[in-house]
């Protein structure tokens, strides 16, 4: 963060879409830890903070008379945990506009922080309306980004805002820097060779991803359901495995340029199966391309796991999107864990790391490997397309 915040009123954009509970209480208040460094560096060099985001969609979910859900969706519960987070006076605007929000944003000193309520109460925000986001500016004298996980989204808040501050007006928090830094890295600069283990539900997702890993991928490991569609594509038997008919095709053209590009893509030889979609199904393990009716693919099985084991281990740079199998139910998570140990291993042997994307991310959590690899993203949908090339709306806004 390059801006000198001495004096300066800076609107923060956060990401403070925080899971709460019926009485209104953080059940995981990691997003708000994130942003606590950023907001603490202006605090601590003589400014003031406005804090903006979103929490929930309340105008999906209005109340039975129309109107919005103001208990449920104000971001006013979170200001008693802000103020133990900061340790410093934390106001609050119950409208991120208006009168009341320019009166206490003049009123904020240095070392204070002011909390807009929440601003998809507004149509504007989503609509990325140009009035909506000059009334915001107004506000403060400098804008800092500090909202990965919705730069992909050109909202009022994430992008038309930066809009009306002068390029030396406007920069990213230290969140975002590190999410674009570490992306950079695996995309730009990769030290060989580049593994890319790729999983989840839909090759529909994931199939510009793994084109796009074809620039600078060695290897590409392929596991969770899209396994079974690029199964099909190879004449295989995949009994009641999920897949997607319609995406044969691009797997198989996938493969073929993946082959033309010198990339080695890997497919689990074996999968555990299930003779239903529950916790609780008989289960046993098949070659991945026989599986037979009435049984589906759910997990990477054991050699699967050992020959990625082997590939990830010998790799400097990993990067891992998706769980290898439907890890939310214990008999099937056995090979999104052994991936999750060896990405560690490997980081611990001085490979880079990178896990993204919900799951991946809970896996690694779960199993308290966190820090254990270099850099865990928590850009979701963002990252995802940052990784795939596309420009973030939020991102040019600032940088472009
Ligand atoms: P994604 O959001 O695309 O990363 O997909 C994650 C979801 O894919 C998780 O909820 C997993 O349970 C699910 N998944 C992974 N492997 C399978 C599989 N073999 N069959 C069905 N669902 C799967």
């Amino acid at each position: 963060m390059k801006i000198n915040f001495q004096n300066k009123k800076a609107l923060v954009r956060v990401d403070f879409n925080v899971p709460l509970d019926k009485d209104y209480k953080i059940t995981d208040d990691t997003r708000i830890r994130e942003a606590v460094p950023t907001i603490r560096h202006i605090l601590d060099t003589g400014g003031s903070v406005i804090l903006m985001s979103h929490l929930g969609r309340p105008l999906q979910k209005l109340n039975a008379d129309g109107t919005i859900n103001r208990e449920k969706f104000t971001l006013k519960h979170l200001v008693p945990h802000l103020r133990r987070k900061l340790k410093t006076r934390v106001h609050f605007a119950e409208d991120c506009v208006g009168k009341n929000a320019v009166k206490k944003a003049a009123a904020l000193k240095p070392g204070e922080v002011l909390l807009l309520e929440n601003t998809r109460f507004y149509p504007e925000e989503e609509n990325g309306d140009a009035e909506f986001s000059k009334k915001l500016a107004a506000l403060a004298d400098v804008y800092v980004n500090d909202a990965f996980g919705t730069a992909h989204r050109a909202h009022a808040s994430t992008t038309i805002v930066a809009n009306y501050f002068d390029k030396k007006n406007k920069c990213f928090g230290f969140l975002m820097e590190r999410e674009i830094e570490n992306a950079n890295r695996v995309i730009k600069s990769p030290e060989k060779p580049v593994t890319c283990v790729v999983g989840g539900a839909k090759v529909s997702d994931k199939i510009v991803l793994l084109e796009r890993f074809l620039d600078f991928a060695d290897n590409i490991i392929i596991g969770g359901a899209m396994a079974y569609t690029f199964m099909l594509a190879k004449k295989g038997l995949v009994g009641n495995s999920l897949v997607e008919p319609d995406r044969v095709k691009a797997a198989k053209e996938f493969m073929k340029k993946a082959k033309a590009a010198g990339v080695k893509v890997l497919l689990p030889k074996d999968s555990v199966c299930g003779d239903k979609f529950a916790a609780d199904a008989a289960v046993e393990v098949f070659p991945s391309h026989q599986i037979p009716d009435g049984w589906m693919g759910l997990d990477i099985g054991p050699s699967a796991a050992k020959s990625f084991a082997r590939v990830i281990r010998q790799s400097k740079t990993i990067i891992w999107n998706g769980p290898m199998g439907v890890f939310e139910m214990p008999a099937f998570a056995e090979g999104t864990k052994a991936v999750a140990k060896v990405v560690a291993r490997a980081t611990g042997k001085g490979a880079y790391s990178m896990v993204g994307g919900g799951d991946s991310v809970a896996a690694v959590n779960q199993m308290k490997l966190a820090k254990k690899v270099s850099f865990v993203s928590t850009g979701g949908g963002a990252m995802l397309e940052y990784l795939e090339g596309r420009e973030l709306p939020g991102i040019a806004a600032i940088a472009g």
